[in-house]
């Protein structure tokens, strides 16, 4: 980027973003602003909704520092070391619908419910590592992913409530999931999308690529009682049915985290803010209205 004195003095956003009605002098100084405000999700999506040029420098910029301060150590994981000009598959704005978008949940072809469970924002959510190695077979586990707990909904019948969450792979065109999955030539499934960019999945219970022990553990499911979808550009997303985990249980997946963990740590794990609340919505409906247009689209 030219740093040059009078092209300093000039407002950055020349020949991309018109001074007249962008009403902002310096893309550093709005960045401070949201840095004062702690990269408030509200104020950024009522940013991006002003006009089509700051959707635009929200898309370039803001979501990328928004998942970077709330998620420091997995962005610093998923662009292998941070580059500031890191890309990342399906876009920014696509991550951070992740980090704070539980998907809900429909009936598929491999999990039915009797009614849909809707999606809902999250203050927080912790993203695990650790966790994803769970969630992969032993041939695949040497890919990165990150997967969070379990958000619970419940179903309002006699069953037992289902747990919905969701994951994002570091470099997913590269992992081998992906390669098992084209190997296999499993097909895409024909009625579910990403709920994050919308594009193709595949059903990995189809694919046949679920570790169902290891996974149902970490849900606190049981082995045929989930069930998850891998997106093109690497986006996560999975069901099951909870059930209440008894100390007993608890202890036994601990010793199965040994065995299954290799050793390595939850260094990059991060949680993007505060304590894991489960339906602990901190929008309204505006909100929800204006992230939707403005991530979603
Ligand atoms: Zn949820
Ligand atoms: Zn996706």
């Amino acid at each position: 980027m030219s740093e040059g004195t009078s092209q300093s003095q000039k407002l950055r956003y020349t020949g991309s973003l018109d001074p007249d009605d962008s009403g902002i002098l310096n893309e550093r100084i709005l960045l401070l602003v949201f840095k004062s405000l702690k990269w408030d999700i509200h104020a950024l999506c009522q940013t991006a909704s002003v006009n089509h040029k700051l959707r635009a420098l929200a898309r370039r910029v803001l979501w990328r520092e928004l998942c970077v301060y709330r998620a420091p150590r997995m962005m610093s994981t998923l662009t292998e070391g941070g580059a500031s000009n890191a890309r990342i598959s399906g876009g920014w704005q696509v991550l951070a619908k992740l980090l704070f978008f539980c998907g809900g949940c429909d009936s598929t072809r491999n999990f039915k419910l009797s009614q849909p469970s809707p999606g809902h924002f999250v203050k927080s959510t912790r993203f695990s590592k650790t966790s994803g190695r769970s969630f992969l077979t032993k041939k695949c586990r040497g890919d990165v992913l990150f997967v969070t707990d379990p958000c619970e909904h419940p179903t309002g019948e006699k069953q037992d409530d289902v747990g919905i969450y969701r994951g994002v792979f570091r470099g997913f065109m590269k992992s081998r999931t992906r390669d098992c999955l084209i190997r296999r030539q499993v097909e895409f499934e024909a009625d579910a999308r990403c709920p994050y960019c919308g594009s193709r999945v595949w059903s990995m219970t189809s694919a046949r690529l679920i570790p169902r022990r290891t996974a149902a553990r970490r849900l606190g499911s049981s082995d045929d009682a989930l069930e998850y979808f891998v997106c093109l550009n690497g986006h996560l997303h999975g069901m099951c049915w909870l059930v209440p985990l008894s100390s007993n249980e608890e202890e036994a997946d601990d010793e199965d985290e040994d065995k299954d963990g290799g050793g390595s740590s939850d260094d990059d794990d991060d949680d993007n803010g505060g304590p894991s609340n489960y339906h602990n919505n901190e929008f309204d409906n505006g909100d929800f209205i204006l992230f939707s247009k403005h991530i979603l689209n």
